[in-house]
């Protein structure tokens, strides 16, 4: 299945709750949904009943657009989460916060995930001193972010690295700004993850 590439806010309204894809507006007053939180579309505003299987549809959508991937991609990591040891609504949703565009976004060097996916693509960042251009690259214990050095003359570049200052790292990276680098201290856990995901509905989904 394509990309999504229609406005990001509609998403967000679609799924009743700030999914911060737009990085600044969204804690701003201009954020959409706080405008209008009516779902898009004709009936948009009729308030229908949404049986089980709706919220499990809807907790899905709303984690693999939180994230920024494809319903392929997504199940793929469900698969994986299902075929390691321990619980595997945690273990989604930790596999998905070690992907390498997400941990550009929350060591503050990007506004928004989609940012990240593009700064990593267009070879920004090294791991361990070496190129790095997969966004979905998993991140591991011990594994260092670094900018690359050339990167520091982009404008945009510039912008990113001013804004570190109000950036607040999850505890799982460790986070060098005047360096711009950042340190996987430890894998992520359940509880770094601090968007309100029921992901048991997940895997009650993907269990039918
Ligand atoms: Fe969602 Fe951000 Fe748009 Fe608000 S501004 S609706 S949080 S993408």
């Amino acid at each position: 299945m394509a990309r999504y590439v229609g406005p990001s806010c509609k998403l967000c309204r679609r799924e009743k709750t700030k999914l911060f894809l737009k990085g600044e507006r969204c804690l701003s007053g201009k954020c959409s949904l706080e405008k209008r939180s009516t779902a898009p579309g004709q009936h948009g505003a009729a308030n229908s009943k949404i049986k089980e299987y709706g919220k499990q549809l809807r907790e899905k959508q709303k984690a693999k657009r939180y994230y920024g991937l494809q319903e392929g991609q997504f199940k793929s990591y469900f698969k994986e989460a299902d075929r390691i040891d321990g619980v595997t609504g945690e273990n989604l949703l930790i596999l998905l916060e070690r992907r390498f565009d997400n941990a550009v976004y929350r060591m503050g060097m990007a506004e928004s995930r989609k940012e990240a996916r593009q700064l990593v693509l267009h070879g920004h960042f090294r791991i361990n001193g070496k190129k790095a251009t997969i966004p979905s690259m998993l991140l591991k214990k011990g594994d260092v972010i670094t900018l690359r050095e050339e990167s520091r003359n982009s404008a945009k570049i510039k912008e990113l690295i001013e804004g570190l200052e109000n950036r607040i790292a999850p505890k799982w990276l460790t986070v060098d700004k005047d360096a711009v680098k950042a340190t996987v201290d430890a894998l992520p856990v359940r509880e770094d993850i601090d968007f309100p995901f029921e992901e048991q509905l997940i895997v009650e989904l993907y269990s039918k």
